[in-house]
Formats: structure tokens, C-alpha cells, sequence
């Protein structure tokens, strides 16, 4: 039996407990000790910072918070190091947000003579060339299992094909009463869909799912274990299959469950009122679309499967239930000429009655792993897509449409 310490470093997420890290905690367990480390929440309880401050923190340009965290509160730092050395296996979760704590973390867990195996995972690891422990790159469970048992290669995608035969998630380690009263689910792993902009669907090889039955069996375990009623899936998309929705929808309302979820989806024109309707019923409240453009040829280019006219008649189907959802933009696409730009802003006048929410509105980012950067595709020059920024926003403002202030823009400075 093996001790095992898994970490999630600031910055990080704070709405809801850390998925992955729950689902290795799950895949140990049984045979292992397994401590949680929580240092996101620790330092975010220390620093008293408002959620929706932290939850925009980190990435590259951020200053140091380990030093700042070292210099400033000692003794957290130190016990941490001096408990994490005491075991024989230290996972770090490392996210584009955390990778400078992540890796600041490891050297100084090494330098402070730990003897144990050091190993780093999550979606950023691909990126890092030069670290000496071991690296998970893709799923963690199989191999973080492996590991524990000895083995001391790097593991790349060891995928799980059946995801039923995972246990089911129980949130015992982590400090419930920190987050707010919403627990994260997964109910698919990977995306059925390549957008040239995105890097979520390279980090799986393949696109699987949870049965409904599984999925229904998760939440009402939750639901009675802690009597929380908000869940919010985390899947790239939950309706791939609108037969595996429909299902879920029924499974879910059947058990009558006084929940509600919610989740993101692709925008389809084939998912019919009576569906959108039976999902409501089993408690869905609210939708993410990725719409990220009214262009219909940037649409097209960024690979999305619909036009503007398909998503609007997807919109006023939910507006008409009124089931809530939010859209994200993308601004200065590549390929976005002006023309196509003004596209976005008169889709958003004149639908700003029949769109709830903006979640998201960022600039073009042209990521490393993307089928773009692979393309060798130029950016728009910055000063172009910022005064489309501002464009936007400003439409935003004057025409009342709500939105999430804390994701205006929180990917411009790497996070
Ligand atoms: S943007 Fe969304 S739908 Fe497109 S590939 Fe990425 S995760 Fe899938």
C-alpha cells in the first residue's frame, strides 16, 4: 500500500471541487492511502479574495504566488512541503492557470530532499519539457494506479473504455462547506467535434460516455449524501447523442429527483421542443452554447456543425420554454474580416431579447496545440481585435444584454 498525496495548486477553479482529482482519488482508494491537498482553496481562504477575483487569476503573466505565499505566510508553505515529503507518491494537477505554482512546488518539494516519486498531470502537461519526475498526459486513473503499484514510465493516454466500471464519485476529501453548494459532474469524456480553435477534444483519443443509468444512479448518491441540488456537468458537450439525452432526461425525471443541473451543449437544430422540454422537466436550468461567432462563415471556417439561422431557431425553442442558457463569443477570429464582425454585433441587437445571458466574450486566442497553430495561421493584428473588443463590449453595455463580468476577457492574459 502506497501513501499517496495529490495536490491541486492556486490558481484554480473555486466554484466547484476538482473533478479529475476526485476521480483518482476514487481509483486509488481501494488500495491505497490517499491524502488531498488542496492548496487552491487553502491559499484563496488565506488570501480572502473574492471568488469571482481568484477564479481569473494565474496563467503566464501572473506574479509569483508561491514567493509571494513563501514570503508572506511562512508557515504554510513550509508545513505543506514537510507533509507532502512524507509520502511516497506526490501527484500535482497542472492547469495553463497553475502550471508557475505547479512547477515552483515540484522543484522545491525535490530540493527539500523528498524521497518519494514525484508526478505531474492534467491538461497542461504536454507542454512541459523539462521535468524530471513522471508525467500523465491524458486520463489519470489506470495510471496513476500503475504507478502507485511501481511502474515508472511516462503515461500517455491510457484511456478508460467503460466508463461505468469507474466508482462512483464521492467528495469525502474535499472541504464541501468552502464551495459553494454545487457539485461538478462528468458524463462523457472527449468531443465528438474538431474546432480548428480548440485544444479541449486533443487532450482524449477517444469520445465516450457514461450510460444514463449511471449517470442518474451519480447524482441521487450525491443527492442523498449531501442534499445538494445544483450539479454542473463539465463535459466539452453532453448532448453528442440526442438518444442518450432523451434517455438521461427520462431516467432523471422518473426519480423525481428536487434537482437541478446544468451543462453544455452543442448548438443543434435537431433537438426538438419536446426534448428541450423533458430536460427541463428532469431539472436542467441552465445551457452553455459555444455559438462564438453570427458570421456564418466563420462558422464555418472555426469547423462549428451550424449556421446563425439554426442556432436562432435553437433559441427561441429554449426562449419559449424559458429554460435559461448563455452564449460565448469569439472575437477576431482569423478569418473574421470587419463585415463579418458587424454580423456578430447585429446578431446580438437584434436577438437581445431572445439571449438570456452572454457567459463568455474573449479575444482570439491561437493556442498551442490547436489544428490553427498546426495550419500556421496568422492572428489578426491585436490592435484590430482589440478595438473589436471594445466594439463589443460597449454594445454590451448600452444595450443591456446581461453577462458574466468575471469571464469578460479572462483568457486575454493566459489563463
Ligand atoms: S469548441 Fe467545444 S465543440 Fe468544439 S471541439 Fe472544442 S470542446 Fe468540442
Amino acid at each position: 500500500m502506497a501513501k499517496v498525496a495529490l495536490v491541486i495548486p492556486p490558481f484554480f477553479w473555486t466554484k466547484t471541487p476538482h473533478i479529475g482529482i476526485e476521480f483518482l482519488i476514487q481509483a486509488l482508494k481501494r488500495k491505497h492511502k490517499v491524502d488531498l491537498f488542496d492548496l487552491n482553496m487553502a491559499s484563496f481562504q488565506i488570501l480572502r479574495k473574492r471568488r469571482s477575483e481568484w477564479d481569473k487569476l494565474g496563467g503566464e503573466k501572473a506574479p509569483s504566488l508561491f514567493q509571494y505565499l513563501k514570503s508572506s505566510y511562512p508557515r504554510f508553505i513550509d508545513s505543506t512541503l514537510k507533509s507532502l515529503k512524507k509520502y511516497d507518491l506526490v501527484g500535482i494537477s497542472v492547469f495553463r492557470r497553475n502550471r508557475a505554482f505547479s512547477l515552483r512546488l515540484a522543484e522545491e518539494l525535490e530540493n527539500s530532499g523528498f524521497s518519494g516519486r514525484l508526478i505531474l498531470g492534467g491538461p497542461e502537461v504536454s507542454f512541459i519539457k523539462d521535468f524530471c519526475g513522471q508525467k500523465v498526459i491524458g486520463e489519470g486513473e489506470r495510471a496513476i494506479a500503475a504507478i502507485a503499484q511501481g511502474e515508472s514510465k511516462d503515461f500517455l493516454f491510457w484511456e478508460t473504455d467503460n466508463l461505468d466500471s469507474l466508482p462512483l464519485l464521492e467528495f469525502r476529501k474535499f472541504n464541501l462547506r468552502a464551495f459553494p453548494r454545487v457539485l461538478p459532474l462528468l458524463s462523457s469524456r472527449g468531443c465528438i467535434r474538431r474546432c480548428r480553435f480548440c485544444t479541449e477534444w486533443r487532450l482524449y483519443k477517444k469520445f465516450r460516455q457514461h450510460t444514463p443509468a449511471y449517470i442518474v444512479a451519480q447524482m441521487k448518491k450525491l443527492w442523498r449524501d449531501y442534499k445538494i441540488d445544483w450539479f454542473s456537468f463539465q463535459d466539452s458537450l453532453i448532448n453528442a447523442s440526442l438518444g442518450w439525452l432523451e434517455e438521461f432526461g427520462r431516467r432523471l425525471s422518473e426519480e423525481n429527483l428536487p434537482i437541478r443541473w446544468e451543462a453544455q451543449m452543442i448548438i443543434r437544430d435537431d433537438m426538438t421542443t419536446d426534448l428541450l422540454a423533458l430536460l427541463q422537466k428532469a431539472g436542467c436550468t441552465n445551457i452553455f452554447f459555444g455559438l462564438e461567432s453570427a458570421s456564418e462563415k466563420v462558422l464555418k471556417d472555426i469547423g462549428k456543425p451550424f449556421c446563425p439561422q439554426e442556432a436562432l431557431s435553437l433559441f427561441t425553442r429554449l426562449t419559449g420554454l424559458s429554460l435559461h442558457f448563455e452564449i460565448s463569443l469569439i472575437i477576431g477570429y482569423p478569418t473574421e474580416t470587419e463585415e463579418d464582425f458587424l454580423c456578430t454585433l447585429s446578431f446580438l441587437k437584434e436577438n437581445k431579447k431572445l439571449i438570456p445571458k452572454i457567459a463568455q466574450v474573449n479575444p482570439f486566442i491561437l493556442l498551442e496545440n490547436s489544428l490553427l497553430k498546426e495550419e500556421g495561421i496568422t492572428p489578426l493584428p491585436q490592435t484590430i481585435v482589440k478595438k473589436r473588443m471594445k466594439k463589443v463590449l460597449k454594445l454590451i453595455k448600452n444595450e443591456g444584454l446581461r453577462h458574466r463580468l468575471s469571464f469578460i476577457n479572462n483568457l486575454a492574459d493566459g489563463n
